[in-house]
């Protein structure tokens, strides 16, 4: 058995009619995340840490933001592909942790939410995945609520 380690990092920016999706969650908020896809920055980066921890390429060379396929589509599709992808591979998650920085909207009553969303798509219970939510003070960079960034680490192992 081998154990492996990814890192994955993502920022949208936020404006006005766009709907908000995070950890496949829709949350009430009067801006969205703009994106190719549905913003979904933190699915973002914990596909960047799944394929990081494979040892393959990222989330942009697997589904190119020019590709119309992809246009508007929900994040939580391209995480189900990248999942195929990592138990063709043979390869299961042991733990994935993450954090989600934002100014606004205060996303701590919707971790529950993210969890119910997420778990089943990446086949681990809720003690196996970590969602914290944490502001910049105010300080820029994901901050004064004009975008949103997201930080995950997985942990996985190949039999
Ligand atoms: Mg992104």
């Amino acid at each position: 058995m081998k154990i492996k380690i990814g890192i994955g990092y993502d920022i949208h920016r936020l404006e006005e009619q766009r709907k908000l999706y995070l950890g496949g969650v829709k949350i009430p908020f009067s801006l969205g995340l703009v994106g190719h896809s549905d913003g979904d920055g933190l699915i973002h980066a914990i596909i960047d840490a799944l394929l990081g921890a494979m040892g393959e390429g990222d989330i942009g060379q697997l589904f190119p933001d020019t590709e119309l396929q992809y246009k508007d589509i929900r994040s939580t599709e391209l995480l189900k592909e990248v999942m195929k992808r990592l138990r063709k591979k043979n390869f299961k998650i042991i733990h994935i942790d993450s954090i989600i920085i934002a100014d606004e909207p205060k996303l701590a009553s919707h971790i529950l939410d993210m969890k119910k969303s997420l778990c089943p798509i990446l086949q681990i219970k809720e003690d196996q995945l970590g969602l914290k939510a944490k502001t910049n003070e105010g300080l820029g960079f994901g901050s004064q609520g004009k975008a949103v960034a997201c930080w995950a680490v997985a942990l996985v192992n190949k039999k």
